[in-house]
């Protein structure tokens, strides 16, 4: 029923010019914005396994939308806890404060984990797995910014496997966030967003989707022989699931995860038996993982009425199964392979559901990454290319010892990581040692240990400020408070390997450009098909958003919006 002002209204715009029409027109936005984050995909995914991938996936996403195909990450390290608070910020570590995925916290004397939140409880999972929130990251996200401009009408879950990969995306005032506890094969949130799972969460997770899934052995999607863009399935640098002979198809996990296939071990329970533990955590590290968060998101999206309330929702899902088995077996590995023309199946599922909700139209999607990844060292020395690895416990150690023989005995080094020397400040007070000079003095050995090609110092950086290269990258991702006393860099193609000097599987989180060249695809709502070689930052992905949602950037945001894929 029109009310006798809004016939007014409407009399009154029929007589405006055309311009004024237009300007005249409600605030248009899109119904849902869907941001996906597969962790640890390099760019190169995307064409990689290209005629393998099917009509409704990667292609599609390519073949309707915007991608940036020079879309970097521009600091160090590149971890999944900085990349995917970097993408949802759009600033870097030196602003958002998320450093690694793990820190030494001076004050405390120990380290912290980049979710870890003792002040709230675990809801529908195990203490260890729930105690979780984003209270480390110390600027707003876009998801937040969505919040604040709707005055909290617009709706924000994330959903991941891992607990950083839902929870810092979210941001600090998410409806919820969603992440997975192998204790229970269930998906679990904390009281930092709500008392009790609702109904539907609870549901889900009563249907042990987890445990059916591992009632299957893990085969290859296509068969094997047509795997032709990856080394031969038994190769040496690849890593073993625990109980495995060799890293070999078919992966028999229903005998790996343990005890029994699911209808078995009902039959069991059903004559009060007690059946064998099962490890669900297993389902990490097979493509498995990504189909069971693709299932419980949509759950999510239908349960919560996503893009369906009349205001912009938005969903925060990251695919992280690909990074678990990405360092398992590496690059150039058919199980990475198969992960990935599976994940593709996914998408196609995701977007299919979009499709019929809400039209592709109504809904702005944008991939990417949180890193990238490194070929196997092995791997690469196979081909004489050149690589290599360091062990992060030898090089501590060796730095200890060093400094032992310098200046006597006492616990110099607290602590060694994210390629990073913590220095024991207290100690170095005590002997009046002066905290710059032996930095310089920790550089100058680091730089004589193998792999290490440049050491720098944090007074270094906290006086100097580099617009590019691999000293800008590292002071984007130097937050005083939270870093090292001396960071160092690698050779390209070198990785840590904490089985030093054994290489199995791969890493991340160098500069190298397999770490930080990822994909940066627009898809659905507003989004011209295209591609840009222009330089892109990943920092530049919540700015675009906000452009394209009229709503502020994140209050720490670098980045700047990317014109060509918003035509204004
Ligand atoms: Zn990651
Ligand atoms: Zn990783």
């Amino acid at each position: 029923m029109k009310t006798r002002l809004s016939l007014l209204l409407a009399a009154a715009t029929l007589a405006l010019p055309a311009a004024a029409q237009k300007a005249a027109k409600p605030l248009n936005r899109p119904k849902l914005v869907v941001g996906i984050v597969v962790d640890q995909m390099r760019y190169d995914y995307l064409y990689r396994y290209w005629n393998k991938y099917g009509p409704g996936g990667f292609r599609r996403l390519l073949g309707e939308g915007f991608s940036y195909e020079n879309a970097h990450y521009n600091y160090v390290p590149t971890y999944t806890g900085p990349g995917h608070a970097s993408i949802y910020t759009g600033t870097t570590p030196s602003v958002h404060g998320i450093i690694g995925n793990n820190w030494l916290v001076r004050e405390a004397g120990k380290g912290t984990y980049v979710t870890e939140d003792n002040t709230v409880q675990a809801v529908g999972g195990t203490a260890a797995a729930g105690q979780q929130s984003p209270r480390h990251m110390l600027t707003s996200t876009i998801t937040d910014e969505l919040r604040l401009a709707t005055n909290f009408q617009s709706k924000v879950i994330g959903v991941c496997i891992k607990d950083r990969g839902s929870i810092l995306p979210a941001g600090h005032s998410a409806n919820a966030a969603y992440w997975y506890d192998g204790a229970n094969g269930a998906f679990i949130s904390s009281t930092f967003y709500m008392a009790a799972l609702p109904e539907w969460a609870r549901k889900f997770n009563a249907e042990n989707r987890a445990a059916r899934y591992l009632d299957k052995p893990w085969e290859t999607l296509l068969p094997i022989s047509q795997y032709t863009e990856s080394t031969a399935d038994d190769a040496p640098w690849e890593a073993t699931f625990k109980g495995e002979a060799k890293p070999v198809f078919p992966h028999d996990l229903p005998a790996l995860s343990g005890g029994l296939p699911t209808a078995a071990r009902q039959n069991l329970e059903a004559t009060g038996e007690k059946a064998p533990a099962r490890n669900l955590d297993l389902i990490r590290s097979t493509p498995f993982g990504n189909s069971l968060t693709l299932d419980f998101a949509l759950e999510a999206l239908r349960a919560e009425q996503l893009g369906q309330r009349g205001t912009t929702d938005f969903l925060a899902l990251s695919f992280s199964s690909t990074d678990y088995v990405g360092h398992q077996f590496g690059v150039n590995a058919i199980e990475t392979e198969d992960t990935y023309l599976r994940l593709d199946r996914d998408l196609e599922r995701l977007f299919t559901y979009l499709d019929k909700t809400l039209g592709r139209r109504q809904v702005l999607v944008f991939l990417s990454a949180d890193h990238g990844a490194a070929h196997s060292p092995d791997f690469l020395r196979s081909q004489r290319i050149p690589a290599g690895s360091v062990g992060p416990r030898l090089l501590r150690d060796s730095l200890q010892q060093a400094l032992v023989r310098r200046h006597g005995p006492g616990p110099w080094v607290l602590s060694y990581e994210n390629q990073q020397v913590y220095l024991n400040r207290p100690l170095l007070q005590q002997k009046k040692l002066d905290l710059r000079t032996f930095q310089d003095e920790v550089a100058d050995i680091m730089l004589n240990y193998a792999g290490v090609t440049r050491a720098i110092t944090a007074d270094d950086l906290q006086k100097s400020h580099w617009e590019s290269g691999m000293l800008m990258y590292l002071e984007n991702g130097y937050f005083p408070k939270r870093s090292g006393d001396v960071l160092i860099v690698l050779e390209p193609g070198w990785l840590e390997s904490y089985q030093y000097p054994v290489n199995k599987g791969t890493t991340h989180g160098s500069a190298g450009n397999y770490d930080t060249h990822v994909p940066v695809v627009f898809w659905g709502w507003g989004v011209k098909a295209g591609k840009s070689s222009a330089p892109a930052k990943i920092t530049d992905i919540a700015p675009t958003l906000a452009r394209w949602l009229h709503i502020q950037e994140p209050d720490g945001c670098t980045g700047q919006p990317l014109a060509e894929v918003l035509g204004w």
